[in-house]
């Protein structure tokens, strides 16, 4: 049994008949990241593989343990983010546009992910709101605060609880993370200690919010310090 992401389907299950044969012609289509198109039939409780044909096999990233660990992490968002059988076309086109630039070299793999997490924290309902106070909701360029109740900034005004600060770099990089799109985010030149400001906050908010918690970047983490 294997798991698709699709774009008319959302989530699915999906049972792939002697997928494990090396002679399969299944084999190929089963094999973690790879993207294609798929043709599914749906049972009483689950879909079964009748063929497919592979667009891109992202086998460049499973030889590479950062950018593997990278991907992983977002395949396990999906899983722990997205209902089953939730369309949502937006937030596919992200994902492929996410596996696809974590295969090119020219990005900073870190911002990537960070904008991900935005994308699909916006796609289930948890969106950061920066553009106002999430107390008065005055209009705001800029915060030192964001309130992890409401999900918004804190203007200089009311009250900074229940929340996480930051410096006033790192809100404006959330703030264009949070609505640029992924393959912009080179504009983005940002340092290590903002980099981590952001990423707290993100972790947050994912960690707080969904039934599980991811546990792939776990590893990353550890052999980088
Ligand atoms: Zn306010």
């Amino acid at each position: 049994m294997i798991w698709l992401y699709t774009e008319k389907l959302g989530k699915i299950a999906v049972i792939a008949k002697g997928a494990k044969k090396s002679k399969s012609r299944h084999l190929s289509l089963t094999l973690p990241l790879c993207y294609g198109e798929f043709v599914v039939f749906k049972g009483k409780n689950l879909y079964t593989l009748s063929e497919g044909r592979i667009t891109n096999s992202f086998q460049g990233l499973l030889n590479n343990l950062e950018k593997l660990t990278y991907s992983t992490y977002i395949c396990e968002l999906i899983d722990i983010c997205v209902t089953d059988e939730e369309d949502n076309g937006k937030l596919f086109k992200d994902f492929v546009t996410c596996l696809y630039l974590l295969n090119t070299d020219a990005l900073d793999y870190e911002l990537l992910i960070r904008s991900f997490e935005l994308k699909i924290l916006n796609a289930t309902g948890y969106g950061l709101n920066l553009d106002n106070c999430a107390y008065c909701k005055k209009s705001i360029n800029s915060a030192a605060y964001i309130n992890m109740s409401f999900y918004g900034g804190v203007c200089e005004d009311c009250p900074k609880e229940y929340g996480i600060s930051l410096s006033k770099g790192a809100y404006s990089a959330l703030k264009y993370l949070n609505t640029a799109p992924m393959d912009k985010i080179y504009r983005l030149n940002i340092n290590k200690t903002v980099k981590d400001e952001i990423a707290k906050i993100t972790a947050y908010i994912i960690n707080s919010n969904y039934s599980k918690k991811p546990k792939s970047l776990e590893m990353l983490n550890y052999i980088k310090e």
